[in-house]
């Protein structure tokens, strides 16, 4: 299956695997040189990704190298994917990995921390289905929307992560339109997260004019925005 994939990010090229003894990512990109990581899990897609060494994941989001993760999910049955999806590297920030107890003194490697990928810290823009429900998505469709948030890449994680808190605001709404005052809604809870701005309301202001200049969301006008998102 994974043979006949293509590269999320360019579509022009399949993703080829990685020799067994690069540690770095399981399949990249000819095209584009996109790395991928593949995980796979059996029954339902659940809330969160096993992955590995928690220490690990969070050096490599702070140094920006993470890989992009194609996540696959299927009917342990019939053998059948149920969805496919890819969540680009720049979505992940520490909000993403959740840090596991750790393995208990008897076990082989007593001590280590593993960490968990929380899917629901992940805007849908985040999740890009190539499969979703068994369905092969528009390959147009998966391309675009990664090409939506690419400018998230590069960003300091403060930024990326206003960027992402006000995405995930917005989703919550589960409006086609909204208002200014529709994501104040969210302002209590931003100020939680974020508890030395004393401008929030500001800070909602200007995050949406910011995602507005890059395409992101569409001002409708009379003070409505939309999301330009699939
Ligand atoms: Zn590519």
């Amino acid at each position: 299956m994974l043979r006949e994939a293509y590269c999320p990010s360019c579509g022009r090229q399949p993703v080829v695997k990685y020799p067994n003894n690069k540690p770095v990512a399981d399949f990249f990109c000819v095209g584009c040189s996109e790395e991928y990581e593949l995980k796979s899990k059996n029954g339902l897609v659940g809330n969160k990704i096993v992955d590995g060494a928690y220490r690990t994941m969070l050096e490599k989001i702070l140094l920006e190298t993470a890989p992009n993760f194609l996540f696959l999910n299927y009917d342990p049955q019939n053998l059948k994917v149920n969805n496919f999806f890819v969540i680009p590297k720049h979505f992940f920030t520490t909000e993403v990995v959740e840090k596991r107890k750790p393995l208990s003194p008897t076990a082989r490697r007593a001590g280590w921390v593993g960490c968990n990928i929380l899917l629901k810290n992940i805007p849908a823009s985040g999740k890009i289905h190539l499969i979703r429900d068994g369905v092969i998505q528009p390959q147009e469709d998966v391309t675009s929307t990664w090409r939506k948030t690419l400018f998230l890449r590069g960003q300091s994680i403060e930024k990326k992560g206003w960027f992402i808190d006000i995405m995930n605001c917005i989703e919550k709404l589960q409006l086609k339109t909204f208002t200014l005052s529709d994501v104040y809604q969210f302002e209590k809870e931003l100020a939680l997260k974020h508890p030395l701005n004393k401008h929030i309301r500001d800070k909602i202001r200007q995050q949406l004019q910011m995602l507005r200049d890059r395409n992101y969301l569409e001002f409708t006008g009379k003070g409505t925005y939309s999301c330009l998102r699939e």
